[in-house]
């Protein structure tokens, strides 16, 4: 019933605002508070807080109906799916009862800033720095590649409150800040090759005061925190990753029967055929993975290992799948007014973002227990 109600919804007011955002480089917010009136902005979470009462089962059907209709620009998985468990999972009541509301409405925005331009996987040297000073945190440093950075309201920064610290990861802290606090400073919304709707930006933090209530899972405990909640977010890029690809096929076995050469639908030539059943058969081997690693993170269960591998296999074949249903288009492939072009473009951040794949090999092998150094 939910993906029912997702899916008119998404057809209604999603699909057909798609080009419109991807050609202002930005989505509005209007829709947002449209997505928060509909209770797609926090299905998981809390009723008490206005959120649904349900499980990330919910914010996957979701994120799986919004792939499905290319509304990558939207990235409400980020807002839903990623930082507000981090509120709901570590914030005080306080904090809860002031963020957690207006969120799910879909009235303030929440972001991440992790990301700096001097470290991206290597997380743990961060430098931002959080000095305290009585009753509040002044933070100064850059951050960068933040989604939502222009529409955000609230973010979540990782910042360095024990430069100290042995090892270093320990003196990390998440201390939530409002974008209208002074200090706070959207750069610029980046050029990118794909998600042309998203609005990734800069941000700098310029003396920017937040009283000390605003530190987010008690101070010292940033990394350790990330590091539990950054599963889930490779779990909805997998999620994302999956849709994306079945609506990328599907509309390649649409064309490949309207398109003709040699006398024939191209879809009647052996290659066509064997690309397109590999194809649909990878697609079908990773929602499987992936729907089961769904239900073990929603037991509760350790999936640590298994994230990793569903976060670089489904994105990796989302570069494979998107590269080959491109071929299959001929030029018109590489023409933006036919969607596989900005598919394939689209996919290429999937192995970056949420941890490269190649970290995500690392994670692995270190489960599997190769990394000496761990042993
Ligand atoms: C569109 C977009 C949106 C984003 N949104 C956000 C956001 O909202 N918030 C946020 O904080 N960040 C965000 N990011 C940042 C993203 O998480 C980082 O880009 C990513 O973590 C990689 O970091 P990096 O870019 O510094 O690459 P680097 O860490 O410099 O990596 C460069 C290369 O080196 C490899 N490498 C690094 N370490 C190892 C290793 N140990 N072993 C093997 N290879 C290694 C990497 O895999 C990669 O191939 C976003 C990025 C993009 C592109």
């Amino acid at each position: 019933m939910f993906r029912a109600q997702v899916r008119r919804f998404a057809d209604r007011e999603i699909e057909p605002k798609v080009t419109e955002w991807n050609r202002r480089g930005i989505t509005d917010r209007e829709i947002w508070k449209r997505m928060g009136a509909e209770g797609l902005l926090g299905p998981a979470m809390p009723e008490e807080y206005g959120g649904g009462g349900g499980d990330f089962l919910y914010d996957a059907i979701v994120m799986e109906e919004l792939s499905r209709r290319r509304a990558h620009g939207l990235m409400t998985a980020v807002h839903t799916s990623i930082c507000l468990p981090y509120i709901r999972d570590f914030g005080t009541p306080e904090q809860k009862k002031r963020y957690l509301p207006p969120a799910i409405r879909g009235e303030t925005l929440v972001g991440i800033c992790m990301t700096e331009p001097g470290t991206g996987s290597d997380l743990a040297n961060v430098q931002t720095r959080a000095v305290r000073d009585g009753d509040h945190w002044i933070l100064n440093g850059a951050k960068t590649f933040i989604s939502l950075g222009q529409l955000g309201d609230l973010f979540i920064v990782v910042a360095r409150t024990d430069p100290a610290a042995k090892p270093a990861h320990r003196g990390i802290s998440l201390i939530l800040v409002e974008a209208d606090t002074p200090g706070f400073v959207r750069g610029r919304k980046l050029e990118k090759l794909g998600l042309p709707a998203q609005d990734t930006s800069e941000i700098f933090l310029q003396d920017c005061r937040v009283p000390v209530t605003n530190l987010l899972g008690g101070e010292g405990n940033g990394f350790k925190i990330l590091m539990e909640k950054l599963q889930q977010e490779r779990i909805c890029i997998a999620v994302s990753a999956i849709a994306s690809c079945r609506r990328a096929l599907d509309d390649t076995i649409d064309y490949v029967k309207q398109r003709r050469a040699f006398g024939q639908p191209i879809a009647a030539f052996q290659n066509t055929q064997f690309k397109l059943a590999e194809l649909a058969t990878q697609v079908e081997v990773g929602q499987a993975f992936v729907d089961q690693l769904c239900v073990a993170h929603v037991r509760g269960d350790d999936v640590v290992m298994e994230a990793s591998m569903a976060k670089w296999w489904t994105t990796d074949l989302q570069k494979r799948l998107t590269s080959e249903c491109l071929q299959l288009h001929g030029g018109y492939g590489f023409m933006m007014e036919y969607p596989i072009a900005l598919d394939y473009a689209d996919a290429a951040v999937q192995s970056i973002y949420a941890g490269t794949n190649e970290i995500m090999k690392v994670l692995i092998a270190r489960r599997l227990g190769l990394d000496p150094t761990r042993a």
